[in-house]
């Protein structure tokens, strides 16, 4: 569940940043109760790709977020499979905004 925190453990923010990426996931500690973490997501960058390369920008920010929730459960880019996944790097990300199957087995084989 993600809930207003005044101390949390992670952390979003949706801002305008100059660097070149959509989405950012950082994360400090170990893969336990210690882990924080920081999910940025770049509005700049996300705004442009939308109008360059369709899709709603709804989705474009639904699938760069849930791109990087990925990272959260130590799912690693995968940029060039021909599987379907969230961690696949494609020119459209609006066309994919919820984890696939491929995403259920990589994470149930982590954990
Ligand atoms: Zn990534």
């Amino acid at each position: 569940m993600i809930t207003k925190s005044s101390s949390p453990k992670g952390k979003i923010y949706a801002q305008q940043y100059a660097d070149g990426w959509y989405g950012l996931y950082v994360y400090s500690g170990a893969r336990d109760s210690s882990r924080t973490f920081t999910i940025q997501l770049n509005a700049r960058t996300i705004a442009a790709a939308q109008k360059s390369y369709g899709g709603t920008f709804k989705n474009w920010v639904t699938a760069i977020f849930v791109h990087e929730l990925g990272h959260g459960l130590s799912l690693k880019d995968n940029p060039s499979t021909s599987s379907s996944t969230i961690m696949k790097y494609r020119t459209n990300w609006s066309t994919l905004t919820k984890p696939t199957s491929y995403d259920t087995t990589d994470v149930n084989n982590i954990y």
